[in-house]
């Protein structure tokens, strides 16, 4: 089952009247389950894709179905409610409340849901246990090591079961120790059913991935499946 379909994706950026063409002509197809790397030179339109594929922004042209929803021709409103139902985010900076403990900032997306407090604290706690957290659900961010504070995150952005985990650049803030141990965490979510897209410029992360897409300048350059985990799996 296809879960991400790109047809001929087209974006500009305009400065007063003038277009500069970001991507130009992107067609792909992920599939459930799958784990892709999307790596590529800065510039190269990694993050305006990942915007588009997260439904953060809109392509100038073309088709974008996600699971299902033609979303490529949603307005902001839909877009939004597609968004928090089908993707978690993971991104470098981890994006946590400061004020919220652990176990609050993962319950955050519960509450649009309208899920009861108890409920609500009940799943963050489960998720905090599922990425190794479970004794530090009353730290705040502050109180947390980078490491500690991307689990978090990634226990937020699995807390809603979305079909998708887009992440940018997820390790770029940790050392390569911890980024090992967040790589695990990724192969994990993998394993147990979800599809992972994530945006890397270190092959070493890159290659946690079953698949490898590289742009250049606003096209995919290359698309393979990455040999080293042929061989692990
Ligand atoms: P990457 O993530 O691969 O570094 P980006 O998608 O961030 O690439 O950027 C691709 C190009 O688009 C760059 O030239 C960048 O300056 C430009 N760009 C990105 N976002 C905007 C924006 N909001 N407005 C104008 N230009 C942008
Ligand atoms: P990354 O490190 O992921 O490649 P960038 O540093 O290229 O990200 O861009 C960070 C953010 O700034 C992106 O969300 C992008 O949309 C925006 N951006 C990048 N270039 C420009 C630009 N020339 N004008 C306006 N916004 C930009």
């Amino acid at each position: 089952k296809t879960i991400i379909h790109l047809e001929d994706i087209r974006k500009s950026y305009f400065i007063g009247k003038n277009a500069l063409p970001v991507l130009k002509g992107i067609r792909i197809d992920i599939m459930l389950n799958e784990y892709v790397a999307l790596m590529g030179p800065s510039g190269s339109g990694k993050s305006t894709l990942m915007n588009i594929l997260g439904c953060l922004d809109s392509p100038t042209s073309g088709t974008y179905v996600l699971n299902g929803h033609d979303v490529s021709k949603m307005e902001d409103n839909d877009l939004a409610e597609v968004r928090n139902k089908e993707i978690g985010f993971v991104f470098q900076q981890f994006n946590l409340m400061p004020r919220l403990s652990a176990l609050e900032n993962v319950a955050v997306p519960l509450i649009y849901a309208g899920i009861s407090k108890k409920t609500r604290e009940e799943r963050a706690m489960s998720m905090l246990e599922k990425v190794g957290l479970g004794d530090r659900y009353h730290h705040k961010p502050n109180e947390l090591s980078g490491g500690q504070c991307q689990r978090v995150a990634i226990a937020r952005a699995l807390i809603n079961d979305p079909a998708l985990i887009l992440a940018d650049e997820p390790t770029g803030n940790l050392d390569t120790k911890t980024s090992v141990e967040i790589m695990e965490i990724f192969g994990q979510i993998h394993a147990s059913g979800n599809t992972v897209v994530l945006v890397t410029h270190e092959e070493d992360i890159a290659d946690h991935a079953r698949r490898i897409v590289r742009l250049r300048d606003g096209v995919i350059e290359s698309d393979h499946i990455n040999e080293k985990q042929l061989v692990d799996s």
